[in-house]
This record gives structure tokens, C-alpha cells and sequence, in this order.
């Protein structure tokens, strides 16, 4: 049975990007008699909002859709995390990092798919542990893990490139796990089948595959959509000023009537929706 996800970060508003996730996750199960589960992504503590979570249900009531079971928060996981964290530390592949985001940008050479690329400077130390991240040695998990495929519905069979990476962080300073880690285990444990986001998370796929062969999860297979985009081609933001789906709810709009505009394809004036971002090519 085919069971996806609309899993969004409660630290700010949902607005139509948001809206436009959750149709496809929804719909794509349900056209498959399958189930379509809603996660609250609250493991950043400092940025997530209990109000902005709730706010994110009556909205998606609003727009009509119905989700299964009950909602799974990140915040009730974190032993799962930490637990996994352990395992990897205990199999040598993770280490402590002290560095700062100032220290990282003055070092680093190279850009990966998600900023700069980790240049290393603390692996192989003696660096205390205190307060430390944890990041993945990508040349050991890779060797380990050997070569890796993966699915997308829509782009086809990937071969799986997480070293494109480098070393990412996935016990974080200031939350107990990184998305990539908190993710990957969340879509294990939820029994997710078709991992549904949009295309702007495609190339962290690659790192998700990875996680799942070294913690020996489920490989689920993958669906990273379009994204509605501004005329300038930048994806709709919360920090840009994209319109909330509270402040149209609140202004007495239809939901469901809006919900049938975005899968008709019929946009609000001056969105559109873009596969174009999910490519990426290592820069030299
Ligand atoms: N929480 C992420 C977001 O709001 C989605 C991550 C995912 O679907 O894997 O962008």
C-alpha cells in the first residue's frame, strides 16, 4: 500500500508552496487507495512554534484535506534520534566538530548541492565532545555503504552521489538531530513508501539513500515535485512575502475552491510552477 507525507516545519506561516505540497502528497495517495500521514517537522527548538503547528492543521482542514492516524511531531522522537546517532557514532562513522559557521566559510574551497562544502578541519582530531556536532565521514560511510541506487517517480533511477556533500552535520549543536537524519529515520518509522517533497530537496535524496543502507532502513522510493515559483524563478518563501494560507483562510476565502485552482494548474497572477531546480552540477 502506498502511504506518503506532508511534513512542514512549523516555524513560519504555510502559504501556497506549502498548500501545492501537501495536494500532491494527498493525492497521490489517495488516487492509489493509499494513506497520507502529516508530520509537524518541530525538531529545531529555537525556531519552531506550537501555534504556527497548529495553525498549519486548520489550514490544511481548510484546503480539505483529511490526513490518517494521528499527527507525528519530530519533538516526540528525539530518543529515535539520538539512539541512531549512537549506532553510527559506535560504527566509527561520525565526528565531533567544533567549528564555526565563520571558521567553515574561511576554509572551505568547494560548493556542494546545499552550500559549502565541509572542508574537513576537524576530522581525524582529539576535539572535545562538549557541545560538539557530529558530522559523517562521507569517504568511510561511502566505502561502507558501496554503490547505492535510488528512485525518483518523475526524473527515474538515480545513482546515488552523497559525497557530493562532504561531511555533513547529522547530530546538530543546537537541535538533537539534522533534517537529513531526523527525516530519514521519521519516513522509516511513519512507513512512508513514496517520499513526496518538492524538487528543491531532490539532491538530499542522496544522502537520505546513504542513511537508510548505513542504519539498514526501508528504501522507500521518491516524488520531488514542482515548485511555484515567483517571477523572478526563486521559490515562494516564508521570509520572503508570500501570502499566508491563514491571512486568505481568515479573509474568508474557499479553500477548497482555492485547492482545485493549484490542481488544475490554475495560479494565482504571477506564479508558476518549475521542475528547473532539480539539477544540480558540482561546481570546480
Ligand atoms: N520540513 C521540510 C520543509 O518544510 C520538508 C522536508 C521533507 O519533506 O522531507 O521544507
Amino acid at each position: 500500500m502506498i502511504r506518503t507525507r506532508f511534513a512542514p516545519s512549523p516555524n513560519g506561516p504555510l502559504h501556497l508552496g506549502h498548500a501545492y505540497a501537501a495536494l500532491v502528497a494527498h493525492d497521490l495517495a489517495r488516487a492509489r487507495g493509499g494513506e497520507f500521514l502529516l508530520r509537524i517537522e518541530d525538531i529545531d527548538g529555537t525556531r519552531s512554534r506550537a501555534d504556527l503547528a497548529e495553525q498549519a492543521l486548520e489550514d490544511l482542514r481548510w484546503l480539505g484535506l483529511v490526513w490518517d492516524g494521528p499527527v507525528v511531531s519530530q519533538s516526540d522522537r528525539l530518543a529515535t534520534y539520538q539512539a541512531a546517532g549512537e549506532r553510527l557514532k559506535a560504527m566509527g562513522l561520525l565526528y565531533p566538530c567544533q567549528c564555526t559557521r565563520a571558521q567553515i566559510a574561511a576554509a572551505a574551497t568547494r560548493q556542494g548541492p546545499d552550500g559549502l562544502i565541509y572542508p574537513g578541519t576537524c576530522r581525524g582530531r582529539d576535539v572535545d565532545t562538549q557541545g560538539a556536532a557530529w558530522r559523517l565521514d562521507m569517504t568511510r560511510a561511502v566505502a561502507l555503504a558501496g554503490s547505492l541506487v535510488w528512485e525518483d517517480d518523475i526524473a527515474g533511477p538515480q545513482q546515488a552521489r552523497p559525497e557530493l556533500f562532504g561531511d555533513v552535520v547529522l547530530l546538530r549543536k543546537e537541535a538533537p538531530a539534522s533534517y537529513h537524519l531526523a527525516a530519514t529515520l521519521d519516513d522509516a518509522a511513519d512507513g512512508i513508501t513514496l517520499v513526496t517533497r518538492g524538487a528543491d530537496l531532490f539532491m538530499a535524496s542522496h544522502v537520505h539513500r546513504l542513511l537508510q543502507a548505513l542504519l539498514r532502513l526501508p528504501v522507500p522510493c521518491w516524488h520531488h515535485h514542482a515548485l511555484l515559483v515567483e517571477p523572478d524563478g526563486r521559490k515562494l518563501a516564508k521570509r520572503r512575502d508570500a501570502p499566508s494560507l491563514a491571512d486568505r483562510r481568515l479573509a474568508g476565502e474557499d479553500g477548497p475552491a482555492l485547492a482545485r485552482a493549484l490542481r488544475e494548474g490554475r495560479l494565482p497572477a504571477g506564479l508558476s510552477l518549475s521542475t528547473g531546480v532539480a539539477s544540480y552540477e558540482p561546481r570546480p
